[in-house]
C-alpha cells in the first residue's frame, strides 16, 4: 500500500483504522463477510480502467476483448453454480438487480406482493421512500403471530385478493427455510410471476444447505457479498425466455457501463464457491448459528420463531428491559458488532427496535466453530444481562480481542502492511 500511503495519508489512515477494526472485533452482522485475497486482487486491478457498455460480443466501446473473456467466465460459472439458464452479472447491487426485474415485468402502478419489512423484508421490496414503494402498488404478507414463520395461507389469501403481477419471496431477517414450492403454487394459481431475492442465503443455496429456488422462480436476484462471499454487487438469474428483456433493463435501462473489476472479482468468488471447502464452510455457518442459538436460549433469551435454520438469528429483547439500539451499543463497546432489528409485530420504531439480528457468516470465515460460538454466546448474554457493568464490558473486550487473535484475519496482509 506504499502508493496510497504516500499519495493520500488521510485515506491511508482510515484504511489502517478499518483493517484494525475488522481484525480486532467480532463481526456478527448477518449480511457481512470477508472475501479472499484473490477476490480483492481481482477487484483492485486494471479491470477498473475500462468502459464496456453492452454485453460480451456486443459492446459499444473498442478494446473490450479481455472484458468479454472475464464477463463470459463469470456468467458461465454462475449458471453452472446454480443450474440456471440465464445469468446477468452486471447489476451494481442487489437493489439494482431487483429494479431491473421490476422494470422488466411491471408497469408503473402495478401490484407487488412482498414480505412485510417489519417482519424481515428488504427496503427494495416496497419501502414507501424507496423507488419500489414509489412506483408500484405494494401489499405485504408476514409471519404468523404465534409461530413467527411465514403463513403461506395468508400469502395465498393476499394474492387472491390483490392479484399482484409479481410475488417476491426472500428476506433480510428471516431465520427459517423458505418454501419456494408453496410460493410457486400461489403464483401459478393467481397468475403472478415469482421473484426470489436470495441475497442473504445465496451461499447456502450454492452449497445445497438451503433448498434452491431455481426450479420454481421466474426470476432470482441476489447480492454477491453476503453468504456468497464475493465482492459487493448484484446478480440476476432467470429462465432463458426473459434474457433479452432483463439484459436491456440493466443496460441501458438503469445502468451505464458495468463495473468490470467487480465482475472479475465476482468470477473469482464463483470459482471459489464450487470447492468442497466452500460447502463445508456453508454447513459450518449453519452449525455455528444453531450453536449460538442454543447457548442464548439456555441463558434465557427468546429467539424469534424459536431458533434458526440458516445463518442468522433474531433475539427478542422486549422482556429484558433493553431496546435493540441499546443492545447494539452495549455489544459494540466490547467489540462485538451486530445490528438492531425490528422483530415481527414490534411496537418500537426501526430506529429503536426490540431486537437484534446476529449472523455467523463472517466469524465462520475466520474459522470459529461451535465451541467458540458457545463462548461468544455466553459473552453476549452476560453483557445484555448487565448492560451498565463497566468492568464486565472491559473484561469481555479483552477476551474478544484474544479470541480474534486466535483466529487471525488477513494475517499475511497485515504483516505486509506492517501496521501492527
Ligand atoms: C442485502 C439485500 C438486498 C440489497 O442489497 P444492496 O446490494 O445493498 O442493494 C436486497 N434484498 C435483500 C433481501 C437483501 O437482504
Amino acid at each position: 500500500m506504499i502508493h496510497l500511503k504516500h499519495t493520500d495519508p488521510e485515506v491511508f489512515q482510515a484504511f489502517k483504522a478499518e483493517i484494525r477494526r475488522q481484525t480486532e472485533q467480532l463481526e456478527m452482522i448477518a449480511s457481512e463477510n470477508f472475501v479472499s485475497e484473490a477476490v480483492m486482487q481481482a477487484e483492485g486491478s486494471v479491470f477498473m480502467n475500462k468502459y464496456a457498455e453492452g454485453y460480451p460480443g456486443k459492446r459499444y466501446y473498442g478494446g473490450c476483448k479481455n472484458m468479454d473473456v472475464v464477463e463470459r467466465i463469470a456468467v458461465d460459472r454462475l449458471n453452472r453454480l446454480f443450474g440456471s439458464e440465464y445469468a446477468n452479472v452486471q447489476p451494481h447491487s442487489g437493489t439494482q438487480a431487483n429494479m431491473a426485474v421490476y422494470f422488466a415485468v411491471l408497469n408503473q402502478g402495478d401490484a407487488i406482493l412482498s414480505m412485510d419489512l417489519a417482519h424481515g423484508g428488504h427496503l427494495s421490496h416496497g419501502l414507501p421512500v424507496s423507488f419500489s414503494g414509489r412506483f408500484f402498488k405494494i401489499t405485504h404478507y408476514g409471519v404468523n403471530r404465534e409461530t413467527e414463520v411465514i403463513d403461506y395461507d395468508q400469502v395465498a389469501e393476499m394474492a387472491r385478493k390483490h392479484r399482484p403481477k409479481l410475488i417476491i419471496a426472500g428476506a433480510s431477517a428471516y431465520p427459517r427455510i423458505l418454501d419456494f414450492a408453496s410460493f410457486k403454487k400461489i403464483a401459478n394459481e393467481t397468475g403472478a410471476c415469482l421473484m426470489v431475492d436470495m441475497a442473504h442465503i445465496a451461499g447456502l443455496v450454492a452449497a445445497g444447505v438451503h433448498p434452491s429456488p431455481v426450479p420454481f422462480a421466474d426470476f432470482i436476484t441476489s447480492t454477491t457479498h453476503k453468504t456468497l462471499r464475493g465482492p459487493r454487487g448484484g446478480i440476476i438469474l432467470a429462465m432463458e425466455k426473459y434474457s433479452r428483456s432483463l439484459n436491456s433493463q440493466i443496460f441501458p435501462g438503469i445502468q451505464g457501463g458495468p463495473l468490470m473489476h467487480v465482475i472479475a472479482a465476482k468470477a473469482v468468488a464463483f470459482k471459489e464457491a464450487f470447492g468442497d471447502d466452500f460447502k463445508i464452510y456453508q454447513q459450518q455457518i449453519v452449525s455455528n448459528s444453531k450453536a449460538l442459538a442454543k447457548t442464548l436460549q439456555d441463558r434465557g433469551f427468546r429467539l424469534v420463531s424459536g431458533g434458526t435454520d440458516n445463518h442468522l438469528l433474531l433475539v427478542d429483547l422486549s422482556d429484558k428491559g433493553l431496546t435493540g439500539a441499546e443492545a447494539e451499543e452495549v455489544l459494540e463497546r466490547s467489540g462485538i458488532t451486530v445490528n438492531k432489528n425490528t422483530i415481527p409485530f414490534d411496537t418500537r420504531s426501526p430506529n429503536v427496535t426490540s431486537g437484534i439480528r446476529i449472523g455467523t457468516p463472517a466469524v465462520t470465515t475466520r474459522g470459529l466453530k461451535e465451541q467458540d460460538m458457545e463462548e461468544v454466546g455466553s459473552y453476549i448474554s452476560e453483557l445484555l444481562d448487565q448492560p451498565g457493568n463497566d468492568k464486565l464490558t472491559k473484561d469481555i473486550k479483552i477476551k474478544i480481542r484474544s479470541l480474534c487473535e486466535r483466529f487471525p484475519l488477513y494475517a499475511e496482509r497485515l504483516a505486509r502492511y506492517n501496521i501492527n
